[in-house]
């Protein structure tokens, strides 16, 4: 049987830059997959159904919600979002890692549901550079990026509850380090026992006196 994969919540606030990070790890690492979340807000110009998110309306959503089939939900800004159970476990049961991109709450309810994810948190490195980040993207009006700057606030404030935080300052360097954790936990010792009985299996099979004598 497989190996299951390992999570990693990746959270920080609208403009951390999060989105590009993580596009950069996956050209990185193609082999990982990245949760599709359900969302009820309106898709912003340039998001694709299917692929930034699943775009539904409410009823839907509540309906998913009482079918069990999210693995945990949020409301942000007045809109739900949630990650579609189903995928995630298999991608999980086949051995892949997989990415949520979900927010401060969200990553609290996974992280109680699966204690081994690791939580990473994307900080702006600066209030000042996110405030022009936001209002640099011009997709929203001013009341709801002025929503999302004191809503980054809040998220801020938890990042000292994940695993890792990363300051996307330079971008090339905060994906260094993202590469770096994911790297890391490949290494942890409980995730390399395969391997290691794989190299001590192959030692039965060495003749000693051959390859001493080399
Ligand atoms: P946005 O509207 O900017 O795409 O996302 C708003 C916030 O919702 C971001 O912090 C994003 O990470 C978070 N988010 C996206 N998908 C999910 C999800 O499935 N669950 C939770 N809890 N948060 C999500």
């Amino acid at each position: 049987m497989n190996k299951p994969g390992q999570v990693f919540i990746i959270s920080g606030p609208s403009g951390s830059g999060k989105d590009t990070l993580i596009k950069a790890l996956m050209e990185k690492r193609p082999e990982i997959k990245l949760s599709v979340s359900s969302v009820t807000r309106a898709p912003r110009p340039g998001e694709l159904n299917g692929s930034h998110y699943n775009f539904i309306t409410k009823d839907e959503f509540l309906r998913m919600l009482d079918n069990g089939e999210f693995l945990e939900y949020n409301t942000y800004l007045g809109n739900y979002y949630g990650t579609p159970r189903a995928q995630v476990e298999a991608w999980l049961q086949s051995g892949a890692d997989v990415i949520l991109e979900i927010d401060v709450n969200g990553a609290g309810h996974v992280k109680k549901k699966l204690p081994d994810a690791v939580s990473i948190f994307v900080m702006p490195p600066s209030m000042r550079e996110l405030g022009e980040r936001l209002a640099g993207r011009r997709t929203e009006d001013e009341e709801t990026a002025q929503k999302r700057l004191l809503e980054a606030l809040r998220e801020m404030e938890c990042a000292g509850s994940y695993d890792y935080i990363i300051i996307n300052d330079r971008l090339q360097n905060a994906v260094r380090q993202l590469e770096c954790v994911v790297e890391a936990q490949g290494c942890r010792a409980e995730n390399m026992t395969e391997t290691v009985k794989g190299v001590l299996k192959d030692a039965q099979s060495v003749n000693w006196q051959t390859s001493q004598n080399v």
